[in-house]
């Protein structure tokens, strides 16, 4: 299961914005952002301005578009919504911002994947709400200057570390959304079931919960999925028997592991040594795109205890080799 929406089916994507949370109050846990959010939201609607632009950052599927969609409506103004790799000229980014209308926000994906012109003709649009259009070309060609409504620039991304240092300052705001809780992900879960008109025990949405990588989006995934086997395989309700049964069909092991997740400590561990190993090295023993391994796959195995990173490389724990059920072969030679 992927924690990305690159790979969504239109269907999929339908789904995901039915059970997306429209309002604060539906969204569940990140509290601390969502306290200073509810704040920042309130003092800029109090002052009819527009909110100071808004930078969150944070593995895919944890809500960073949810939450971007949440302070439009919040806000009571528009959303346009591009990403990163789209915003190929400047010429496309000036299309954007000079149809924006006060208070609007600008939400753009994967912030970190912008062009370094694009990114840099952003600076003015962000600070002084002004642009520099060209107008004709060749020998007649001439930059005018003109001013934008003042707008929200949300920038979402999964590589905070990529992001150049004066785009970053540009940000007023700057979150670093964590991976959930599986009490949180519990209430995630039942609200969603609700939604989808699923009947579900709170022991089988814990069980989904707790199996979901911290992420949300997974959650979601892994109930839709669960419900599939217990319409078919049971009698429609999800309990946590039914849940045990399709998260093991899924291939989602005890601890909330997918197959990639293991595959990777297991290459470590087997192919060398437990590590330390480059990053590099480990996306081609698993087949995987390196950034991926990096911005999916990594942060959870770190925070689950599995992996650290040295400065040498990729070292696993012995978390890793007890879950694995390998043995650590002693250091020799000491
Ligand atoms: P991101 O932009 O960080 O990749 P999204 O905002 O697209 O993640 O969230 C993925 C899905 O997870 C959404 O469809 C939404 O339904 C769900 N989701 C994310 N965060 C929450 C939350 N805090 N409460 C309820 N649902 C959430």
């Amino acid at each position: 299961l992927d924690a990305s929406s690159e790979n969504l089916s239109p269907i999929e994507r339908d789904i995901e914005k039915v059970l997306r949370p429209q309002e604060f109050d539906d969204f569940t846990g990140q509290e601390k952002i969502m306290e200073n959010l509810k704040i920042f939201v309130k003092a800029a609607k109090l002052r009819g301005e527009a909110l100071d632009h808004v930078l969150l950052h944070g593995p895919p599927g944890l809500g960073k578009t949810t939450l971007s969609y949440i302070i439009a409506n919040e806000m009571g103004v528009n959303i346009k919504v591009t990403s990163g790799p789209v915003l190929d000229k400047p010429g496309d980014l000036a299309g954007l911002l000079t149809n924006l209308e006060t208070g609007d926000i600008l939400f753009i994906d994967e912030i970190h994947r912008l062009s370094p012109l694009v990114e840099e003709y952003l600076y003015s649009a962000m600070e002084d709400f002004k642009i520099d259009i060209m107008l004709e070309s060749g020998p007649n060609a001439r930059s005018v200057q003109i001013s934008l409504n003042p707008f929200t620039l949300v920038g979402a991304t999964t590589r905070s570390g990529l992001l150049t240092a004066p785009l970053r300052a540009r940000f007023g705001i700057n979150s670093r959304l964590a991976y959930y809780d599986a009490k949180i992900l519990t209430t995630i879960v039942l609200r969603s079931s609700e939604i989808l008109k699923t009947p579900i025990t709170d022991e089988g949405a814990y069980e989904i919960a707790r199996r979901s990588r911290g992420t949300p989006r997974i959650a979601n995934a892994l109930l839709r999925r669960t419900r599939d086997f217990a319409q078919i395989k049971g009698t429609g309700n999800i309990d946590t028997e039914i849940a045990r049964y399709a998260l093991t069909a899924l291939n989602v092991d005890e601890h909330g592991l997918d197959e990639m997740d293991n595959k990777i400590l297991l290459a470590i561990i087997d192919k060398f040594k437990g590590g330390p190993v480059g990053l590099k090295t480990i996306a081609t023993a698993v087949g995987e795109d390196d950034g991926t391994i990096e911005e999916v796959y990594e942060p959870f195995l770190i925070q689950e205890g599995y992996l650290m990173r040295t400065a040498r490389g990729r070292e696993v724990t012995e978390a890793a080799y007890k879950h694995l059920g390998r043995i650590k072969l002693g250091q020799t030679g000491k």
